[in-house]
């Protein structure tokens, strides 16, 4: 089932994700929604704050995009990243292993926005699967850039929270108008729920 997105000026997306410490019969059935969610919205990765629940878990499959390179490495080996796909990453801690580089960015929850954001080109990630089981893996590119984007959503740390001053000033009025629309959606449906 494809849930509702969350935008920018929805006060979920700062909210930092309780950690998940079980995999119940509903949560199963969250995580399927949330990829029939991210396909549907055409993204490679999709955080829970995205669709309205304050959990660290995050949904990634970088296998859409083919111009942007990313490379994995497991148990030290060199491995194929699209091995690894679909990804579910609950509790995923992230620990930088090369420089920052900038690359280009776009959110689901910011529609037909995009700015460069610098992050570390490599990282080692470790987390819990979709069966409570630690994984454990090295990788950079594309895929570096994602799971460090999803894993800040966990944190309720948005992408133009790391843009460069100039860029953020670039998109201000970008963001302004669709933080307030947000707003306006969120207390109309507050004022129609109050209604009742
Ligand atoms: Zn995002």
């Amino acid at each position: 089932m494809v849930l509702p997105l969350t935008y920018f000026g929805n006060p979920i997306l700062r909210h930092k994700g309780d950690p998940v410490s079980e995999i119940t019969p509903e949560l199963e059935q969250f995580i399927e929604d949330m990829f029939d969610t991210m396909e549907k919205h055409r993204g490679i990765g999709l955080a829970s704050q995205q669709v309205g629940r304050a959990i660290q878990l995050t949904v990634i499959d970088i296998r859409p995009v083919e111009d942007r390179p990313s490379t994995l490495e497991l148990d030290g080996e060199e491995a194929d990243p699209h091995s690894i796909m679909p990804l579910v990453l609950l509790n995923p801690e992230i620990e930088p292993l090369a420089a920052e580089v900038s690359g280009p960015e776009g959110c689901l929850s910011f529609p037909e926005i995009y700015g460069d954001v610098s992050r570390p080109e490599k990282i080692r990630v470790k987390a819990l699967n979709e069966r409570n089981e630690p994984v454990e893996f090295v990788c950079g590119g594309l895929l570096a850039r994602c799971v460090q984007h999803e894993t800040d959503h966990l944190h309720g740390i948005l992408f133009t929270d790391r843009m460069d001053r100039d860029t953020k000033a670039e998109l201000r009025d970008e963001l302004d108008v669709l933080q307030k629309a947000t707003k306006a959606i969120l207390a109309e449906a507050a004022e129609a729920d109050s209604d009742q």
